[in-house]
């Protein structure tokens, strides 16, 4: 029978009758002669919840256990799925990442999938089961532990079961109706899109868009999963929400896309460290070690062979940076006269492949951006994106402006 992966995010399983909603869905492809496979999140909020326990209790935390408590909240709605459609009269079951088993590597809290078997679910296909309910984000390891994926880790989930299974499509149920050229939280004037690239996907998603989790978007396009992004709440016809496609399968687009933000950045620079070869590993590697994901870097210009060395990283990992610089200091590998932690910045990006043929997108963004008083910090560029880090006050402004700038509310 032909097969299709549903994915429910939190939102869509927030309450009991929401997961009714949603298995109402599963059982409409059921009866158009689909077997399912569902990928459900946690409930709204919980995962959130369960990070704070964790937090609270252990604040330098063993991240086995961390996966253990935040892995749960998934368990739960796995469950509570496959016995409304249970209710329905519909042949389904739960599985936990383990039972299937989706085989993680040992990366703890940001594991990488390996591998799915897939004759355990597809005998029971075989033998009459039409639904397996498969809580999303969590694995196990290679020593029997308990994993998950990352935060949104669920999409990546869904779409690795979509490519070992050979599903006919991936659907993620969401509380949008698809991928806008921004977050339609931050401006009331974002756009839908009918479809967007698959490379364009992946940067708006690995600079803050959270819609889709990044690596779901690298296995869809590796594994050319048929990947779409629709409305749980709204009916859907056959075209609804957003096709995440390879760029051949687009007509007309904008120069630019869409505008991501991050908003929980942090900018850090090292005053006056020396300028010779090896300080840079010297600086990046023990960061590394520490698990912190330095983004952004730049080195000023050099004066009597010292420098400044700034960098970015998410703002909760701050800390850490301050632990692993200072260690540095301490064995004597780095010397700098001082580290200054700006806490209060947010990274905004402007993407799209019409970038890789048209010159003239940074000279607009920054102007764009000065018109509005806004004054910019550090800016990166690629071949179909330019970042920068702004105060954070003016996340708002910047979106908005930046997608008029564009007119990213009309299409090509
Ligand atoms: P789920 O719980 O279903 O996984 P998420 O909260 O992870 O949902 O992702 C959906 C949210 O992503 C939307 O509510 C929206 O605020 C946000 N978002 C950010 N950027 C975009 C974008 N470009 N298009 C659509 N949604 C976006
Ligand atoms: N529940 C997990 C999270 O909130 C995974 C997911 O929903 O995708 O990050
Ligand atoms: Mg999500």
């Amino acid at each position: 029978m032909p097969l299709l992966v549903m994915k429910f995010g939190g939102t869509s399983v927030a309450t009991l009758d929401r997961i009714r909603r949603a298995a109402k869905r599963v059982g409409r492809e059921v009866a158009n002669g689909y077997d399912v496979i569902v990928i459900v999140s946690a409930m709204s909020g919980k995962t959130n919840e369960l990070v704070g326990w964790v937090n609270e209790t252990s604040p330098f935390y063993d991240a086995r256990e961390y996966d253990a408590v935040v892995s749960s909240g998934e368990n739960v709605t796995a469950g509570l799925m496959a016995l409304t459609l249970q209710e329905m009269d519909v042949n389904a079951r739960s599985w936990q990442g383990w039972q299937v088993p989706l085989l993680t590597n040992s990366a703890h809290a940001s594991a990488r999938i390996e591998s799915i078997p897939t004759d355990n679910l597809n005998a029971r296909f075989a033998s009459g089961m039409r639904v397996a309910v498969v809580a999303g984000f969590q694995g196990i390891s290679p020593e029997g532990r308990i994993t998950t994926l990352g935060r949104g880790g669920s999409d990546t989930t869904a779409v690795a079961f979509a490519a070992a299974f050979g599903a006919e499509r991936c659907d993620i149920y969401t509380d949008v109706d698809g991928v806008y050229t921004t977050d339609p939280r931050i401006s009331h004037k974002a756009r839908k899109l009918d479809r967007i690239a698959f490379e364009e996907m992946l940067e708006l998603a690995s600079l803050g868009a959270k819609v889709l989790q990044t690596r779901s978007v690298e296995l869809a396009m590796r594994y050319n999963v048929r990947l779409r992004v629709l409305s749980s709440f709204e009916d859907n016809g056959a075209d609804a929400g957003t096709l995440v496609c390879p760029e051949e399968d687009i007509v007309e687009s904008n120069v630019v896309s869409g505008i991501a933000y991050s908003r929980d950045e942090a900018k850090m620079t090292l005053i006056s460290v020396a300028d010779r070869p090896g300080i840079a590993a010297a600086i990046f590697g023990p960061l590394a070690e520490a698990g912190v994901n330095v983004d952004m870097i730049v080195q000023n210009i050099s004066e009597e062979g010292r420098t400044d060395m700034t960098f970015s990283c998410p703002v909760d990992q701050v800390k850490h940076a301050e632990k692993a610089l200072a260690g540095s200091r301490d064995r004597g590998d780095v010397n700098f006269a001082d580290l200054v932690a700006d806490t209060d910045v947010c990274k905004i990006s402007v993407v799209g492949i019409g970038m890789r043929s048209h010159a003239g997108v940074a000279a607009k963004m920054f102007e764009c951006l000065s018109s509005e008083g806004i004054n910019i910090k550090v800016i990166t560029t690629s071949e179909i994106k330019i970042s920068v880090l702004i105060h954070r006050k003016y996340l708002e402004l910047a979106v908005q402006a930046l997608h008029d700038a564009f007119g990213l509310d009309k299409a090509a």
